[in-house]
């Protein structure tokens, strides 16, 4: 399945398993489950670290990413192949025990998070957004156990994907029942479980000398020429990098040829905290008093 430089490059990346990880493989004896069983066996051959047992999961073919003795709820239906490669790269990374790359106040709240969730996200190969909503869901999974994550590709489960009505990708189901539809970061995921950010944090900083109510690109462009004089900056964004994470292809952005939105969203927070700009995320401001 895998053409050599492509293992290659796999080779170097699982070099980076930090512990043995154990995948559960369901596997019928249809085509996908075989395509399924190639991928993973040709995986396990890149890595010592990598234990595959055969299992009968909720879904064939499916399997799961587990660490050893500890099942942490990732699952992939269908073969993830397409734009899911990279979710299922960064899953295999994250199960065996590399930090997903989330700000600490956020993985103190996603381990806060209490209560049992089962999402199950709709995906097709070819959807360039659904693997954001999949890693989101995938790492909030490895950081809590009560939350299991199982994406499964609507070309292999179309009776799933028919019986409930499902026209667009990706689509998330929680506990049985739709929950969204389209993009979504961690924060907005975190947001609907009830989680909100802690308002004694906020209250414990500093005055800003400017704060700029809004993270997409204007409000990014303000805060970087008010940080650039010297003076204490901060931006609070309910979502930051605001409309252009819903863009895809940015051909407009002149000496840019091309970029993505999500792409120059962390273009835009990494400039921003280039000069020390305290970026607060998922806060919706409601008033402003003089
Ligand atoms: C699908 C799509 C494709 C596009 N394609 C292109 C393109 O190819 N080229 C191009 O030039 N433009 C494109 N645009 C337009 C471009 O994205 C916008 O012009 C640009 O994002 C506007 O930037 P902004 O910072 O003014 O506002 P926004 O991007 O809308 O950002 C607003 C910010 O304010 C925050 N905010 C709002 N209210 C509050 C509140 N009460 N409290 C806290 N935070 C708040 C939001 O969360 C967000 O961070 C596209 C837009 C869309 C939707």
């Amino acid at each position: 399945m895998l053409d050599q430089e492509l293992k290659e490059q796999l080779g170097e990346y699982l070099k980076l398993l930090e512990n043995n990880i154990v995948i559960k493989v369901s596997a019928g004896n249809d085509d996908v489950s075989q395509e399924m069983v190639s991928l993973i066996n040709e995986l396990a051959a890149l890595s010592p670290k990598i234990i595959i047992k055969n299992e009968t999961l909720p879904r064939t073919p499916s399997f799961s990413v587990n660490r050893e003795g500890e099942d942490t709820g990732i699952t992939f239906a269908g073969v993830p192949m397409g734009h899911e490669f990279t979710s299922l790269i960064l899953a295999l990374l994250q199960v065996s025990g590399r930090a997903p790359k989330i700000e600490p106040e956020l993985v103190n709240r996603i381990k806060a998070i209490e209560g049992n969730y089962l999402f199950e996200t709709y995906v097709s190969l070819s959807c360039h957004i659904c693997p954001e909503v999949v890693q989101a869901l995938n790492a909030i999974s490895v950081l809590n156990p009560n939350i299991t994550h199982t994406m499964i590709d609507g070309a292999v489960f179309t009776e799933e994907v028919e019986s409930k009505g499902i026209l667009a990708v990706p689509t998330v189901y929680l506990n049985g029942s739709f929950f969204e539809s389209g993009r979504m970061t961690i924060e907005d995921i975190i947001s609907r479980l009830g989680s909100k950010p802690d308002i004694n944090e906020l209250n414990k900083k500093e005055p800003f000398d400017v704060l700029v109510i809004g993270g997409g690109p204007a409000g990014v462009s303000a805060a970087i020429y008010a940080a650039r004089k010297g003076i204490r900056v901060g931006i609070v964004a309910q979502r930051f990098g605001g409309q252009i994470l819903d863009t895809l292809g940015i051909e407009n952005f002149i000496s840019v040829k091309y970029t993505e939105g999500p792409k120059l969203a962390a273009n835009l927070e990494e400039h921003a905290k280039e000069y020390g700009i305290d970026i607060m995320k998922s806060y919706r401001v409601v008033n402003i008093t003089k």
